[in-house]
């Protein structure tokens, strides 16, 4: 039900930066979901459009596109960034079977390319949010 909870998240956001550019109708919402973001897809996208249907005007007839991001980390040790993709692709097929999953799998064994420090935080893609936004003001 997690997938819920994010689309009207930022259903809510969007409404209420549409608001805020005085938008009378939003035409597209353009969403980025992080590669580390545990969502299914199918399922959010799905949440996004009922809920539009319960809403009101501000929203009817609003198209969603749903971006995946890539995400980053970065060595907290010598501040080396490096991708997740690059990670993924070190790893054999049951591991990256693992790794969609839990996404955190992928980091146990995870060092810093550069310094092999274990101390990294994700920078980028985790989570959801929104690139865009466009409508008729
Ligand atoms: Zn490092």
């Amino acid at each position: 039900m997690h997938e819920w909870a994010l689309a009207e998240s930022i259903l809510t956001t969007a409404v209420e930066a549409a608001e805020k550019e005085k938008l009378k109708k939003i035409k597209n919402i353009k969403i980025a979901i992080g590669e580390l973001q545990q969502i299914e897809h199918d399922i959010f996208k799905f949440a996004l459009g009922e809920i539009i249907k319960l809403q009101g005007d501000k929203l009817k007839g609003v198209k969603t596109t749903i971006e995946t991001e890539k995400s980053t980390l970065q060595c907290r040790n010598c501040e080396h960034k490096w991708s997740f993709s690059d990670i993924k692709k070190k790893l054999n097929n049951d591991e990256a079977e693992a790794v969609h999953f839990i996404p955190e799998v992928a980091f146990v064994h995870t060092r810093c390319p550069k310094c092999k420090s274990p101390d990294f935080e994700i920078t980028k893609g985790r989570g959801v949010s929104i690139i865009s936004i466009t409508g008729e003001k």
